[in-house]
């Protein structure tokens, strides 16, 4: 059996290595990229600093299965992630939580709101902005109505082009207020940075004696035999958009060289009000870096285009879904073809959700047999 595996990023990566190590079928991995790790893709620049090409990347999951089997081709620190943002100026950190009260209002409001909170909500619970802002009291009224505004509006009409309330629930929910003192991110089990990078954990990923990868190689111009297909591009493209083309964002790095240590106090700190940049990534942080100069990125939105950029988002919202529903009957109606990844399944999947995608697939495929 030879299976043709599209994509060298998370998920090509972990269904490649489960079917050449558990099936001990070859496996041909190819990329259009010039390089493997698909949006994971990091290189240390001439500094020493390691850059995420396309943005930040933190590795974080609650599940044990997907971090076990990850750590056998790296070994992470303890990396665990905050976002410092400026809210009116006021350095505070995001999610909105306990302690972000503290940082913006007067210390007598507060407490008032703190109070508040915590009658109406249950502690360390995780409150989605448009739920929050289902409010009957004056002071969470107000409070509701500030987060909103000041955290997601902009930011959210930067990111996605449209209002908090016209992108699915699921996006703003991801970053809910939380009713906690906890400042950091992700409050998965298990997080941190792999210790020599992205790329060369799926290069350990992909190294096996069944493995072939081919880069510069787009699935349009691949000749080779295969009986088994994976495919993790884009599910639109390789029906040649028949039912018309899925909606994605994409994201546009600008890269600065600083001669100074550090330029900012955190690895990403959020602009929601300001600039026409979303976030400003300082790279450095994320393996501790030792260098006297400094790299960041800032980070603007804008909409996909054919040759101009990358898909990066999928736009969940119902025409997309829908449309996503004719392509996932077609892909149903082929055999051994399986779709996967965020742009397989048109999901705004994390790094750990794309490989438990894998593992899963792989597991009802070797059922199977
Ligand atoms: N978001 C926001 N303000 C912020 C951070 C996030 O409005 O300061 C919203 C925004 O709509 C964003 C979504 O929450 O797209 C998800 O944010 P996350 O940081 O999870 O996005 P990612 O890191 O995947 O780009």
């Amino acid at each position: 059996m030879i299976n043709l595996v599209v994509g060298a990023g998370f998920s090509g990566a972990s269904i490649a290595r489960k079917v050449a190590e558990e099936l001990n079928e070859k496996v041909v991995v190819i990329d259009s990229k010039n390089h493997i790790a698909g949006n994971a893709y990091d290189y240390r620049d001439k500094n020493g600093i390691m850059i995420h090409k396309y943005g930040s990347h933190i590795f974080h999951t609650n599940m044990a299965n997907v971090w076990n089997f990850i750590s056998r081709f790296t070994s992470f620190n303890t990396y665990m992630h905050k976002v410092v943002a400026f809210v009116d100026g006021v350095e505070t950190t995001i999610p909105f939580n306990l302690r972000t009260l503290y940082d913006i209002f007067p210390e007598t409001l507060a407490r008032r709101m703190e109070e508040k909170l915590l009658q109406c909500f249950e502690y360390n619970k995780k409150v989605p902005i448009l739920e929050f802002q289902k409010q009957d009291d004056t002071d969470l009224k107000f409070l509701a109505d500030y987060v909103y505004e000041k955290i997601f509006l902009h930011y959210t009409i930067k990111q996605w082009g449209v209002m908090p309330n016209e992108v699915d629930g699921e996006v703003t929910a991801r970053v809910p207020v939380y009713i906690s003192c906890d400042k950091r991110y992700f409050q998965d089990k298990y997080q941190g940075i792999p210790l020599n990078g992205y790329t060369k954990t799926i290069e350990n990923m992909l190294n096996h004696p069944n493995i072939e990868v081919l880069l510069n190689t787009a699935f349009a111009n691949y000749k080779g035999y295969y009986d088994r297909l994976f495919y993790t591009g884009p599910i639109d493209e390789f029906f040649n958009y028949k039912f018309g083309e899925l909606g994605y964002r994409s994201v546009n790095f600008k890269l600065e060289e600083f001669d100074r240590p550090y330029y900012q106090c955190n690895a990403v700190v959020n602009y929601p009000c300001n600039y026409d940049f979303t976030r400003i990534h300082e790279y450095k942080y994320y393996l501790n870096d030792i260098s006297d100069k400094t790299v960041i990125a800032k980070e603007y939105s804008s909409n996909f285009e054919h040759g101009k950029n990358e898909r990066y988002y999928p736009i969940p919202n119902d025409i997309n879904r829908a449309l996503y529903q004719q392509y996932l009957n077609e892909a149903k109606k082929l055999n051994n073809a399986y779709f996967l990844g965020r742009l397989g399944d048109y999901r705004y999947y994390d790094m750990d959700q794309a490989v438990f995608r894998a593992l899963n697939l792989f597991n009802k495929i070797k059922g199977a047999k």
